[in-house]
């Protein structure tokens, strides 16, 4: 079964907490475009939970991660009753680690050895924790886009490298065999449908040259979405700033300043213009924080109250539906790979 809309397809991985980084820069802007799109579109948005292990976790709190992922998504603005939009688990639905391996004897061990992502974890894990999964995931995440006919991928520029293998192996496939899979368009045809700037960028508090990450040591700098709005307010009063002692958005020389400007104007959603021209020239950085750090209470009590609201019975069900259909869907492409290469009559 061929769906007859083009597809977009995306998600975000499961391997722990996520902060206010990943939600203005990654999960606010993937929900609002399910909504917007999917009168026009396919939304595929899935949890890529084979994804979550590609690099060393707690295995006793995947589980609970997982759905608390989608309970995220939830959160912020996923409607559950909108049948153009799809959320699954990546695990649920087999064909994925079926095709990778199929994809896989296609895969040049070169080709992989020049993925930047890879060289980039491999050498802040240290030989003995990198696992063949981590190197060759950009296989799996080919078969997540080609088993469902994708066309449309928004990715982050870490991610666009994997995106052109995609498209190799793609084409490699159909140049060898026939018209087998969905070639997803090249990456400046994703930024223009997207029109994006990938470039949102929230700063680490503590150190604000660096962004914000996950995977932080000690998190202080960080700011979770699962943070108990006090404590996160007094991670904002001790932010880093400068010794200019006058506001002013400059990223370069003054990342604390700035961080703290944008922030507040993503909480409260006013311009970011509106918000350097209101503040800009004042000479309190401790109002500047104040202010911050009340936004940042304010949006973290209304998410988490979001959040406990979720109904994990019409999630569950929706997830199963979703992943019913898209079985079927990824089945079928599986099939005309297996058929390709022979394994099927
Ligand atoms: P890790 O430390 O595990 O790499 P991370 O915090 O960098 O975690 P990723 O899983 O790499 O998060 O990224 C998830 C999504 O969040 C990506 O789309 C990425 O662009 C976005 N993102 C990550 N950090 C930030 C940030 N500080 N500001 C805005 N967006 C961010
Ligand atoms: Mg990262």
């Amino acid at each position: 079964m061929r769906m007859s809309k083009p597809v977009v397809l995306t998600g975000l991985r499961a391997n722990n907490e996520l902060h206010v980084g990943n939600y203005f820069g990654a999960l606010l802007p993937m929900i609002d475009m399910a909504r917007e799109r999917s009168s026009d579109y396919q939304i595929n948005l899935f949890v890529p939970d084979l994804h979550s292990f590609t690099t060393p976790i707690d295995h006793s709190r995947l589980h609970q991660q997982i759905l608390h992922n989608v309970r995220l998504y939830v959160a912020a603005g996923l409607p559950l009753d909108n049948s153009d939009i799809y959320v699954y688990r990546q695990s649920y639905i087999s064909a994925h680690s079926e095709l990778t391996w199929i994809l896989d004897c296609f895969t040049g061990f070169g080709e992989m050895s020049r993925m930047t992502q890879f060289k980039d974890k491999s050498t802040k894990l240290g030989e003995s924790r990198i696992s063949v999964g981590l190197f060759n995931y950009p296989v799996l995440m080919a078969a997540d886009i080609v088993l469902y006919d994708a066309s449309y991928i928004p990715v982050g520029d870490d991610q666009t490298q994997h995106l052109e293998f995609t498209r190799d192996i793609a084409e490699r496939f159909n140049n060898q065999f026939g018209q087998i899979f969905t070639v997803p368009l090249p990456v400046p045809k994703q930024h223009e449908f997207f029109g994006k700037d990938q470039g949102l960028r929230i700063r680490d508090l503590i150190d604000p040259t660096k962004k914000m990450s996950k995977s932080d040591d000690t998190g202080r700098g960080v700011i979770f979405l699962g943070d108990d709005p006090a404590v996160a307010a007094k991670k904002i009063m001790s932010a880093t700033t400068d010794s200019y002692g006058e506001i002013k958005y400059d990223i370069q020389d003054r990342p604390g300043v700035s961080n703290l400007l944008q922030m507040l104007s993503l909480l409260t959603g006013e311009p970011l213009d509106a918000v350097i021209a209101e503040w800009e020239g004042k000479n309190s950085y401790g109002d500047l924080k104040k202010a911050t750090a009340a936004a940042m209470a304010d949006f973290l009590t209304g998410f988490q109250a979001r959040l406990a609201a979720v109904d994990d019975q019409t999630l569950i069900a929706k997830l199963e539906q979703s992943e019913k259909i898209l079985r079927e869907t990824a089945n079928a492409t599986l099939l005309r790979a297996q058929k390709a290469v022979g394994l099927r009559a």
